[in-house]
């Protein structure tokens, strides 16, 4: 984990609401791993003057570069939309502890929400890698805001779709979506990000299916390095329940532990 000033090849807008960015990251490229996060400086002044965490979404590790996909929200990320091709952006990381796949897991499920599907991209390149087959339920607001699908395709995933747009995000839904998925496909594993109302649901489910999940959270965070506390999430550890940090422990949990408020 380091400091580094990289240089951004491209930093394009891509919808209404998201902006994609690709980095040269030649010396880093080979210790990334889905689920990893970079804290990034946004800006070169000292406003605002905490960086932004943000999750890889691609990892290419044949041409030395990292991609990242991220919605415009406040100050941070309008910040990072100014940053040009040719620049360099500052990035620290990469951080966390990023998914894990086991080998006997020949099919999984992925369940993503708005910014949470750039977190799960990355998971499914690397599955495409080890021959995974990936089905995913990807859910925003709109269809517009579902940017990863190809790419999610491209990686040989099999690709629902879920909007409010279409009235076809509602929890029920998705539950009749995941049940049709178990029928056809022998899930081994889930891994969800993005919204904690169908974190629940995947918790649900896989606690039924009696299968291992993770989740990646994304809490509010101050210094990202284990010192502030700011990003603690809950917990269970037997009859305890205890809080840990999303940025060192985390963000990948395995999801039948976290305390899903
Ligand atoms: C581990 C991790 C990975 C992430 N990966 C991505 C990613 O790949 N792409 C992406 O677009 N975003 C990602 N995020 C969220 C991203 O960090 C925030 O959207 C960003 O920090 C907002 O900064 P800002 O200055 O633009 O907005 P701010 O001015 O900081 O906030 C704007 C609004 O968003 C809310 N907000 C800010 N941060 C969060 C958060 N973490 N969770 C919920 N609400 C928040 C604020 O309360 C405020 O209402 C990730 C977050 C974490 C913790």
């Amino acid at each position: 984990m380091q400091v580094n000033k990289l240089e951004v090849l491209s930093n394009v807008k891509v919808s209404e609401r998201y902006w994609h960015m690709i980095v040269d990251s030649q010396e880093l490229t080979n210790q990334i791993e889905p689920g990893q996060f970079f804290n990034i400086k946004c800006a070169d002044d000292s406003f605002p003057f905490l960086r932004r965490p943000f999750s890889i979404y691609r990892i290419n590790k044949e041409d030395g570069t990292i991609e990242f996909l991220y919605l415009v929200k406040g100050l941070g990320t309008v910040k990072l939309t100014e940053v040009k091709a040719g620049e360099t952006v500052d990035v620290f990381g990469p951080l966390g502890v990023g998914f894990s796949l086991a080998k006997e897991w020949d099919t999984i499920l992925l369940l993503a929400r708005g910014v949470g599907i750039a977190t799960l991209a990355a998971l499914a390149q690397e599955a495409a890698k080890q021959n995974i087959k990936c089905v995913a339920i990807l859910s925003a607001r709109s269809n517009n805001d579902l940017l990863a699908t190809e790419t999610l395709q491209g990686f040989g995933a099999e690709v629902y779709k879920v909007t409010e747009e279409d009235g076809t995000s509602d929890v029920d839904n998705v539950e009749i979506i995941m049940e049709q998925i178990f029928k056809e496909h022998d899930v081994k594993a889930g891994f969800t990000c993005g919204s904690k109302r169908l974190s629940r649901l995947m918790q649900k489910v896989t606690q039924e299916k009696n299968i291992p999940a993770q989740i990646a959270l994304e809490e509010h965070m101050g210094c990202a390095m284990g010192v502030c506390y700011a990003c603690v999430c809950d917990v269970q550890h037997g009859d305890k329940i205890e809080s840990v940090r999303v940025c060192k422990e985390g963000p990948v949990f395995d999801l039948d532990k976290v305390v899903l408020a």
